[in-house]
């Protein structure tokens, strides 16, 4: 099915968690989901992991790990190619760029929300640095503009997450924290599930207010 796309680095388990698609069951061979394209509340997408498929019976959307992700995005198979061969390489290797997928679709996304208050956003924005860590070349970058490595813990600085970025968002929303009106973060109105608007792979910095809480981060991305 997909045979101009040889040597895929993942398989289409892998690709059901980057997309953070819900698994109701998992048999060992194949995993029952809910499927993100038809709102569906069950687990009427199937997917095989030793064939690398995925169908659902309510909807009747299927096809090969490839289709999935295209589907999921909106983009065509060459672009899930080599976007998913970005994420999953690069993954593995520390000193490697990953880019997340950028929106395909224009900004407009979001049905604009008031900002949250400030105690929401730092609220959220706590939980969230909580939950990265600090990559060591992104660490010697901050020793070597002159912070210690004190003020790098007590500022708060992280990197940017890369294939987890679902998995956080997911995590957050069970914290309890509200993502509404929290620049960074948003409501994808065709899957109705929040996502975090991270564009490539950086440091993160926290900007605080004179009370020392987060106000906004900043993302000063890798070149
Ligand atoms: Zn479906």
């Amino acid at each position: 099915m997909d045979s101009s796309f040889d040597n895929l680095p993942c398989g289409i388990a892998d690709v059901v968690d980057l997309l953070d698609i819900q698994i109701i069951r998992n048999t060992g061979t194949q995993l029952h989901c809910r499927c993100p394209f038809c709102g569906d509340k069950k687990a009427h997408l199937n997917v095989n992991i030793k064939k690398n498929i995925f169908r659902c019976n309510r909807c009747g959307k299927g096809g090969g790990v490839l289709h999935l992700y295209a589907d999921f995005h909106d983009v065509t198979l060459n672009t899930a190619y080599e976007e998913l061969c970005r994420i999953f390489q690069s993954a593995g290797s520390p000193d490697a760029v990953i880019r997340r997928t950028a929106p395909r679709k224009p900004v407009v996304v979001k049905p604009e929300l008031p900002l949250a208050s400030s105690e929401v956003r730092h609220n959220t924005y706590s939980n969230l640095l909580s939950l990265l860590s600090l990559g060591a070349n992104h660490r010697e970058s901050l020793l070597r503009r002159g912070l210690s490595g004190d003020e790098i813990v007590r500022l708060g600085y992280k990197t940017t997450p890369a294939v987890r970025a679902p998995k956080i968002v997911t995590e957050l929303l069970e914290r309890g924290c509200d993502l509404r009106g929290v620049p960074g973060f948003y409501c994808d109105k065709d899957t109705g599930r929040w996502k975090l608007d991270i564009r490539g792979s950086g440091i993160m910095i926290p900007d605080r207010n004179c009370k020392g809480e987060i106000e906004a981060i900043q993302v000063r991305l890798d070149f």
